[in-house]
């Protein structure tokens, strides 16, 4: 089968065909619908995370089952799923806990070796998953088996972006209605956290974001106003837009030192700091220690958004059927998995939100 490899650090992908990898007693061997190209990826590929290449990326996906093994219980041959960027085994003491995205099972998940390459070498799939292939096989922990009629390419858009955004706004950060929100970074989870902060309830939602055209999406998808930084100090803008205080909910959806010191000093006294963007391996945060005491912000760390997927996954594509949630318009492009390079360098640029392999 057909997979996409990252050979080297901020080398375009290769495209192999490779022996189907072995699923062993709690594997499953999924055969990938949809795809899409998640920001963590380019991180990977650009060698600022702290995983090995080679590597197969992709990690948002959808698809059918094919083959499970024989201690496989959570699905069975024939059934839709959706793969997670992170793994809830249902039965450890964090996913028992509620704190699933933190699974004990997400270190072995993601350094398993699934390939051996060409070259003899073996590889493991990001997060587990490896979704810019024709298939995958990936441990049960990381599927959830989904009955709906949703398109495949809006479907696996729930796989990481779009839950991890929704999750931020909902589990992490708690937006209520009626408060003012404010997202740094506008691409597809940051779009996510403004549908989020919209179904909420937030009356004022800031997107703040250097490229036009995110800009213009994030209106069409529940933004109230947008702050272009090259047009002025974006908490200046923030403060000017809410009398003066700054939001009640900010949002760093880049993973930026700079940002994150932004998105705290753009969120009013006694609101809540929600850190979304996957920074690189060795960046640090240096904030005034008198403010981050005496300001009485919240800051806290999301990851995935908090989700715990065998309860989010489901709850999520309710409000994609019911239209709150809107997927469609976050697809600015299909490709084939011929093109993933293509795709890959339209996310490096910035441009649209969500590329689908289909
Ligand atoms: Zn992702
Ligand atoms: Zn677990």
């Amino acid at each position: 089968m057909r997979v996409a490899v990252a050979y080297e650090v901020g080398q375009p992908l290769v495209i192999e065909d490779l022996e189907v990898p072995a699923v062993g007693p709690r594997d499953v061997l999924v055969r990938i619908a949809a795809s899409g190209i998640c920001h963590t990826d380019l991180t990977v590929i650009n060698g600022l995370s702290s995983l090995p290449l080679p590597i197969v990326p992709g990690h948002e996906a959808c698809g059918t089952v094919e083959e499970v093994g024989p201690e496989v219980r959570r699905v069975k041959p024939g059934d839709r799923v959706l793969a997670s960027v992170s793994p809830a085994c249902g039965s450890c003491w964090w996913c028992t806990n509620g704190m699933s995205n933190h699974c004990e099972l997400a270190g072995v998940v993601r350094s398993t070796p699934r390939y051996t390459l060409g070259d003899g070498r073996t590889a493991a799939a990001v997060c587990g998953c490896g979704t810019f292939a024709e298939a995958m096989v990936v441990d049960e922990a990381s599927v959830v088996a989904v009955e709906t009629d949703l398109a495949d390419e809006q479907l696996a858009l729930l796989g990481c972006g779009v839950t991890t955004g929704l999750g931020a706004a909902f589990n992490t950060a708690g937006v209520t209605p009626g408060s003012s929100v404010a997202v740094i970074g506008c691409g597809g989870v940051g779009q996510s956290v403004i549908q989020g902060a919209r179904i909420a309830g937030a009356t004022t939602i800031i997107a703040i974001d250097l490229a036009a055209g995110r800009r213009a999406a994030s209106l069409a998808l529940g933004a109230t106003h947008t702050v272009d930084p090259a047009e002025g100090d974006p908490v200046e803008q923030v403060r000017t837009l809410t009398s003066g205080r700054g939001v009640d909910f900010g949002f760093e959806v880049v993973g930026l030192p700079d940002l994150i010191v932004q998105a705290f000093n753009l969120t009013r006294i006694e609101g809540a700091v929600t850190l979304v963007g996957m920074p690189a391996n060795d960046a640090k945060i240096t904030l005034p220690a008198v403010a981050a005491v005496f300001s009485g912000k919240r800051l806290a760390g999301s990851v995935v958004g908090g989700s715990q997927i065998l309860r989010d996954f489901p709850r999520f594509i309710r409000l994609a059927e019911s239209g709150r949630l809107d997927l469609g318009s976050m697809i600015s492009r299909r490709i084939k998995l011929d093109e993933v390079n293509d795709g890959i360098s339209l996310l490096n640029q910035a441009e649209g939100v969500r590329t689908v392999i289909m």
